[in-house]
């Protein structure tokens, strides 16, 4: 398991676990954007440094942004002992349901939801980008579209962990939000999850990339909620939601409670902030205090996350809770970074 503490770069504590005036303007504060130049990969939490690694595999031979982001998440998508793909925790009725969109350079997109019983939903959502005529496909018409495009039919079985956990939740079957921050010991239907270990893991992989060529792409895979209710879709398999891209401005991805996130169409309003010339962290703190202003005092119930990347190399996130991480990747740059928060 990876060490999470070799890889943080630096802890950004605010506010000492009380709100910041969600009126007062980024320009108060100074930023000093960090640039990394290309290419570069970030993607969320920590489960992003073996993605980013996937990634690189792609961008550190000159390929393409596009190629980078399906690698890296296809790593998180095949780990069983992970949140994002078919070893993660089921929806309320004990099915694993999946959701996952990309985005590239030249602005299509692809998107599958509601997704049963196949390992790699974001190559699903690549084929119906490049192959279909649409954007999005949910449901058993997503997984016909899979197996007619040669996606092998995976059996329907919990992995261990996630039958474990499906068998806690169902002593009480609560339906209320926990936060999604790590040392989160809760097991309610938006519990994150956990590692044998007790380590914890995340339901969502978000990536954005820049190739050597500049060119930016995203993509973004999740197992959604844990027990979530059956049909339910997050912001993840959205586009301009759980990701966007805008190959003159940027590209920014979320994680967290996706209701929030399609609230204010969360990536989007990061590259749309990032246009006005704000830089990728200022971008992510303003639409976290869009989520703050809207949820008011819930909004200590919820964890949301971005990261964003701009065109000129700078990166950076946010978070509404403190305990969101990201990683970075580039050529000699191998990090995990805590992101400031509001709270
Ligand atoms: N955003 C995901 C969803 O709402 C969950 C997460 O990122 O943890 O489905």
């Amino acid at each position: 398991m990876f060490n999470r503490r070799k890889f943080v770069e630096a802890s950004f504590l605010s506010s000492l676990g009380t709100f910041i005036n969600p009126f007062k303007t980024s320009s108060e504060e100074e930023f000093i954007p960090p640039v990394l130049g290309k290419p570069v990969v970030l993607s969320t939490w920590d489960t992003g440094i073996a993605a980013n690694k996937g990634a690189w595999e792609v961008l550190g031979k000159g390929g393409r942004a596009l190629d980078a982001v399906e690698a890296g998440v296809m790593v998180t998508e095949s780990s069983q002992n992970c949140c994002v793909g078919l070893g993660a925790n089921p929806d309320r009725d004990g099915f694993v349901t999946l959701d996952a969109c990309i985005m590239d350079e030249f602005s299509n997109c692809g998107s599958v939801a509601f997704l049963e019983r196949i390992k790699h939903p974001i190559s699903v959502a690549r084929r119906v980008m490049e192959k279909t005529p649409h954007v999005m496909l949910v449901g058993s018409g997503a997984q016909q579209f899979a197996v007619a495009e040669g996606f092998p039919l995976e059996k329907q079985e919990l992995s261990p962990e996630a039958k474990q956990a499906y068998e806690n939740w169902l002593k009480k079957s609560e339906y209320k939000p926990v936060v999604n921050i790590e040392n989160t010991k809760s097991h309610g239907p938006f519990a994150p999850q956990y590692l044998e270990n007790g380590e914890l893991n995340h339901d969502t992989i978000g990536m954005i990339a820049m190739d050597a060529k500049g060119n930016l792409s995203g993509s973004c895979t999740t197992s959604g909620m844990g027990f979530k209710m059956r049909g339910r879709l997050g912001d993840s398999p959205i586009i301009g939601a759980g990701l966007f891209v805008d190959n003159e401005i940027g590209a920014a991805t979320a994680t967290g409670q996706g209701e929030d996130v399609i609230r204010i169409a969360g990536s989007h309003t990061v590259v749309e902030l990032m246009r006005q010339g704000l830089s990728p962290e200022q971008a992510c703190k303003k639409a976290v205090e869009r989520i703050l202003r809207i949820k008011k005092d819930k909004a200590k119930e919820i964890q949301i996350g971005f990261i964003a990347i701009k065109k000129n190399g700078e990166y950076g996130g946010y978070a509404l809770q403190k305990g969101f991480s990201f990683a970075v990747k580039t050529g000699n740059v191998e990090k995990l970074v805590q992101a400031k928060s509001l709270i």
